[in-house]
């Protein structure tokens, strides 16, 4: 047997692969609240959690980011939809003999950046430098610790239930929670996409974006009880992970997916689904009902204009299910895989 793209790909093929060959293998592993097998976007370890990302996005520059920008955003990403703050970071430069200068200090740039927006350190790291063909990737890990806002928000959880976690987790939807998405979806995808050649008269780029810098007000607000970030599989893979681990169903209407009408005709055009499509700046969360618009002003406040109430957790399916645009209702599988391979 050999490893298949697919396996990798972040979907449910990727799913099993993990569970029937590494998770396996670890047992129960958890050193606090959250283990391995969880598969949660982070772990927790003595008030802190910790999360690790690799990157092998092509090409490493594209419009908006670069594979810098996706090392610190997407793994500061993965620690802050735990409700924590991004703090302490690695890097892993695997790079290939030949590679640019230029374009390894573009690369390096963007991580400086992003870690100064996140006020974030740098603290340990490593380079190899390989004749395998692979241009650049990236591993970044990252430490996040526990916040003012986090308790805030959990706070305000708990005045409406029960809410046993000390992190936002994954699995913490309810029935009746509405679900909200914080910005258009699609556009890391299809900037990648077009970057390899697609002629298209759209101008996009990618949304890499460090999700906490608006969160930690929202947070604020509070009544956040699932988070996600919506990254490979798109929002379709999100919110199938969020509702299996809850064990609550999720109804969205396709009218209220936040969605540029030009992303949307050139996903239409090549036959592919935006809500399979990776995002890298984005987030979809459960809200206790009577919070949602008040953590969607905030959101809309904070920057995140096309933020939407796309939904909401219910107990009488298992399924997401989507009210599509002409009134019919269908189911949205797990993608399978991601439709592009090397995206982030
Ligand atoms: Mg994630």
């Amino acid at each position: 047997m050999i490893v298949r793209r697919e396996d990798g790909a972040g979907g449910k093929f990727m799913m099993e692969f993990l569970k029937r060959h590494v998770i396996s293998r670890f047992g129960e592993c958890r050193l606090g609240e959250i283990s391995l097998s969880d598969m949660d976007d982070s772990s927790d370890f003595d008030g802190f959690v910790f999360t690790t990302d690799s990157y092998v996005v092509n090409p490493p520059i594209f419009r908006g980011g670069s594979i810098g920008s996706l090392a610190i955003c997407g793994t500061s990403n993965d620690l802050a939809v735990m409700g924590a703050q991004p703090y302490a970071f690695s890097l892993a430069l695997i790079i290939q003999e030949g590679f640019e200068i230029e374009k390894l200090e573009k690369i390096l740039d963007d991580v400086r950046f992003w870690l100064s927006k996140l006020n974030a350190k740098l603290i340990t790291g490593d380079t190899k430098v390989v004749e395998a063909n692979v241009e650049i990737i990236v591993n970044t890990s990252g430490v996040g610790i526990r916040n003012e806002h986090l308790a805030k928000n959990l706070e305000v959880v708990r005045e409406f239930r029960d809410y046993p976690f000390s992190w936002i987790r994954d699995c913490g939807l309810r029935d009746g929670d509405a679900i909200i998405v914080s910005g258009n979806i699609a556009e890391h995808g299809v900037a990648v996409m077009i970057e390899r050649g697609f002629e298209f008269d759209v101008d996009v780029k990618s949304d890499v974006y460090p999700v906490w810098l608006f969160l930690k007000d929202v947070l604020d607000v509070g009544g956040i009880t699932a988070m996600k970030d919506p990254t490979r599989g798109g929002l379709a893979s999100a919110l199938n992970e969020m509702s299996e681990k809850s064990g609550v169903g999720i109804i969205i209407e396709e009218e209220r997916i936040p969605i540029r009408e030009d992303v949307k005709g050139f996903c239409e055009l090549l036959g592919l689904d935006p809500l399979s499509m990776a995002n890298e700046g984005k987030v979809v969360m459960g809200v206790v009902s009577e919070m949602a618009d008040d953590v969607l002003k905030a959101l809309h406040k904070a920057g995140q204009r096309d933020a939407e109430i796309i939904g909401y957790a219910t107990s009488e399916f298992e399924e997401v299910v989507m009210e599509t645009v002409v009134g019919t209702r269908k189911v949205v599988p797990p993608p399978v895989a991601d439709p592009i391979p090397r995206v982030c």
